[in-house]
């Protein structure tokens, strides 16, 4: 190698030091002080591998600013891997309300069941191992081997991506092409022994200083190395386009009279396994209009009502379209047969909940019942 070379080597290996360095005593002095966290002065880089893996699964598509408000109160009622995987997925789905997304809830339930009753209750420290309980996919299970384990892993959640997008000047003519700059951009940089306090920066220069839409890099510990410092507007991360199923339903919205709804439990396994819903079908399999459904009405007496226009509920990947059909009845038991004959669901799965004691249920159940108020209520049937 070249004198020049060997010269052109070394100093950009000590401006990586250089940068490594800032970023770790930025986070020590600055990074943000989480409940998952264990106080940084004290933690030597190792976070406690049961408030990981809660903390990263409540982090899975809710902000942090929602968690914040609901990881104590989980923490209360389960402190240890122990109490959860004792508990029933019920009591775990009850403190799941308001985080949405409850199949996360029964990931997390069914992974403390598993690592008790197949390791002893001792998290395995294995990537294989751990990326095969429910729910842990690539970078769940690489935050873990990190932050719990210190293994040398890398671990990029949006928050590094959008970091080093904007730190290597990661433009990428394609989505695929951007990610690899920055994959490039993380193994470069990656420190050894420390990837624990590394990423952990990268994560919280992320969310205070490197925002999706605003920078502050005159307070940035990377802003020696960084390739779009003061850029306007900052560099963005590029997005693939998602394809998004359209499924249409019909839902029934079947009160007593006394403000009580009828619901029944999903099926476990299904797209709401688990949670307490109205009677849902999909709209093929239903006659919206009311033909199949009304012959089976008024048979039994009851008349129901089909209101003007639809809600709308987008999950990750489907954009629900739902019909409402409104029932008011006088007598629960008749409500029992129609539901039976209706094949909406078991029987012994339902039961009469007031708005108040619905939980454990998913975000369109409240949509559906705010639809129906603007309506007039229950009124109308
Ligand atoms: S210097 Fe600015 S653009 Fe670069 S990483 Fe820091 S905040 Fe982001």
């Amino acid at each position: 190698m070249r004198k020049k070379d060997q010269k052109t080597k070394k100093d950009n290996h000590a401006k990586k030091r250089r940068i490594q360095k800032e970023v770790l005593s930025w986070y020590r002095e600055k990074g943000r002080d989480l409940p998952w966290r264990l106080p940084r002065a004290e933690s030597n880089g190792r976070q406690d591998p049961y408030k990981v893996l809660v903390s990263e699964l409540m982090l899975q598509q809710t902000t942090v600013a929602t968690v914040l408000q609901r990881f104590s109160l989980f923490m209360e009622r389960f402190p240890s891997l122990v109490t959860l995987a004792d508990s029933s997925l019920d009591e775990v789905y009850t403190l799941w309300s308001g985080l949405g997304y409850y199949r996360r809830a029964r990931y997390l339930h069914e992974t403390a069941r598993r690592i008790c009753e197949d390791h002893g209750g001792v998290f395995p420290e294995d990537e294989k191992t751990v990326r095969s309980f429910p729910g842990i996919g690539a970078y769940t299970g690489a935050a873990l081997l990190s932050f719990a384990f210190r293994k040398e892993v890398v671990v990029k959640d949006g928050n590094i991506e959008r970091v080093m997008v904007r730190f290597g000047g990661c433009e990428g003519a394609t989505v695929l092409e951007q990610r690899r700059e920055v994959d490039r951009v993380l193994n470069f940089y990656h420190v050894r022994g420390w990837g624990s306090e590394w990423y952990q920066g990268l994560m919280d220069i992320g969310s205070k200083l490197c925002r999706p839409r605003s920078t502050e890099c005159g307070f940035c510990p990377l802003y020696e190395g960084c390739r779009s410092r003061e850029r306007s507007p900052p560099l963005r991360v590029l997005k693939g386009e998602k394809k998004v199923k359209e499924e249409r339903y019909v839902v029934w919205l079947i009160e007593d009279g006394s403000g009580y709804f009828l619901m029944e439990k999903a099926v476990e396994g299904g797209l709401f396994g688990g949670l307490w819903i109205f009677p849902l079908q999909k709209a093929e399999m239903c006659d919206e209009k009311g033909g199949r459904t009304s012959v089976l009405l008024s048979d039994l007496g009851l008349e129901s009502r089909l209101l003007e226009g639809e809600v709308e509920h987008r999950l990750t990947h489907i954009k629900m379209r739902i019909c409402v059909m409104k029932l008011r009845v006088g007598s629960r038991s008749d409500l029992l047969k129609f539901f039976d004959r209706l094949g909406c669901g078991e029987v012994g799965s339902c039961d009469w909940i007031h708005e108040e004691g619905m939980k454990t249920v998913p975000a369109w159940v409240f949509k559906v019942l705010r639809f129906a108020t603007l309506d007039g209520g229950m009124g109308g049937c």
